[in-house]
């Protein structure tokens, strides 16, 4: 088979999970299959560099010599897993002269004393370009020719939207045919920077937090791969999050777009981007513990059987916890559809994420939920522009909340889903402030009080009956 296999921060954040990283790949290729390789920063190492680039911008410039000394450390241990001298060497120089070029890149953006999203990208860019040498040699120790390569060596070209770059599919699909097919008739193992890509001019962009999994996808669309496989420090998706309902079953296998429904929700298992490209293409995903390589993880697959042992109307319940929600009221909202889009156009700017939005048919009122933490931003932006123009009488947050959604293709056209969900909420005496059902049917999300978070996850997981489920 030709494969994709992806492996997280979480997975790779020290010298043992390259280890593990590396026997996993070679067990693979010893079994005849033909693996391409992409990889994320060691585990919070882009959390490092964002807080250095704060810190670099705060002035806070005496920190930044032990924060580059941090990430030295951080990747000399991580080299640690590579036993051959000349090799474990060797990469150790190639490391210290990319944290030299960090240290440069960080002393120019202080100079300056602006971090454009430009040069915010390129320093984005070394946790990736620093993880990804050093498992090439890991496996090359090991007797496994691999070579390193950035997202753009790999192919991987963007527009200059710095800091969420969008890939430019045909070309790309073209470069990374081009560049790693050959590697791959020599017998040697692509390893890929994930996240990081290159404008047609070769300036560095990336892909957008958690966007390694995105990199992966691209690249087993170009190459069309026979599977993809996300390594991660979990099994795979569950029916419910585990610290919330300890009963929560492993999904064996689901659809795209159910997934996509999941991820958007809390539990980012794998980032809906990567999932998008799945949507229309016959690829098939696989979630893997990268602790128990033996284990079957969840297949996300183009179309679920509706035969499936795994049917069942109701899917997942995601949660989005830590909820605030701000309710607009005023009866000059009514017939005038501007509003909803300023509010949303508004919040957009901001960088705020708007959660869920509910408007009542006799206009008067509309509920927009935001994360807890984007408050304070939200209500000021909100009441400084729309209080002042008359539009609305008044704007009102309340915080406390939770967001639940039920997830599953088998909503779509079955009637009563909506009444068995609210059915069960009402027999356990939780009370819904604001409900949501998108268009695709595939989610109906309302919002609780955060105290009847666990009970309305337990409720829901038990009256559709996911805890029979086979795991
Ligand atoms: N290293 C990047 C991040 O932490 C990309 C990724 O992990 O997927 O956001
Ligand atoms: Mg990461």
């Amino acid at each position: 088979m030709k494969m994709v296999m992806k492996f997280g921060g979480a997975a790779v954040k020290d010298a043992a999970g390259i280890s593990q990283v590396v026997k996993i790949v070679k067990e693979s290729t010893g079994k005849g299959h033909q693996i391409i390789v992409v990889i994320s920063a060691l585990g919070g190492v882009t959390d490092r560099l964002v807080e250095l680039m704060k810190n670099i911008t705060a002035s806070k410039k005496s920190t930044i010599d032990a924060s580059i000394e941090a990430l030295a450390a951080i990747h000399i241990a991580a080299i640690k897993s590579i036993d051959d001298q000349v090799i474990s060497q060797q990469v150790t120089r190639t490391v210290r002269s990319l944290l030299d070029d960090l240290k440069n890149v960080v002393m120019g953006i202080s100079h300056v004393g602006e971090l454009t999203p430009r040069s915010r990208d390129l320093l984005l860019s070394f946790g990736e370009r620093l993880s990804t040498p050093i498992l090439a040699a890991a496996l090359e120790a090991e007797g496994i020719h691999a070579k390193a390569l950035t997202g753009g060596e790999a192919g991987i070209l963007t527009d200059d939207n710095f800091g969420s770059a969008e890939p430019l599919m045909n070309v790309t699909s073209m470069q990374v045919r081009q560049n790693l097919d050959p590697l791959m008739k020599d017998g040697i193992i692509p390893v890929v920077s994930g996240f990081i890509a290159a404008t047609q001019t070769g300036v560095m962009t990336t892909l957008g937090r958690g966007g390694s999994d995105y990199s992966a996808a691209i690249i087993g669309l170009a190459l069309k791969v026979d599977e993809l496989w996300f390594w991660k420090e979990v099994r795979g998706i569950m029916t419910a999050d585990p610290s919330l309902y300890p009963e929560s079953r492993l999904i064996k296998k689901i659809a795209f777009d159910e997934a996509i429904e999941i991820a958007h929700f809390g539990a980012r298992v794998i980032h809906p981007r990567a999932l998008e490209v799945g949507l229309d293409s016959d690829l098939i995903y696989q979630i893997k513990d990268v602790w128990e390589p033996e284990k079957e993880g969840t297949h996300i697959i183009r179309f679920v059987d509706e035969n499936d042992d795994n049917k069942g109307v109701v899917r997942a319940i995601s949660v989005i916890d830590r909820v605030h929600l701000i309710n607009i009221s005023g009866a000059r909202l009514v017939g005038t559809p501007r509003v909803a889009g300023r509010v949303l156009e508004m919040l957009a700017d901001q960088d705020i994420d708007v959660l869920m939005i509910s408007q009542s048919s006799s206009e008067a009122n509309m509920s927009i939920a935001v994360p807890e933490a984007d408050a304070d931003d939200a209500m000021n932006v909100l009441e400084l522009s729309l209080l002042g123009s008359k539009l609305v009488r008044e704007i009102t947050g309340e915080g406390g909340f939770c967001i639940v959604a039920t997830v599953g293709r088998g909503m779509r056209g079955t009637p009563g889903v909506a009444a068995n969900v609210f059915k069960s909420m009402a027999d356990n005496k939780i009370n819904i402030r604001t409900i949501a059902q998108g268009s695709s049917e595939l989610n109906i999300s309302f919002i609780v009080s955060r105290k009847d978070m666990k009970a309305a996850v337990e409720a829901l997981h038990k009256d559709f009956k996911l805890d029979s489920m086979d795991a």
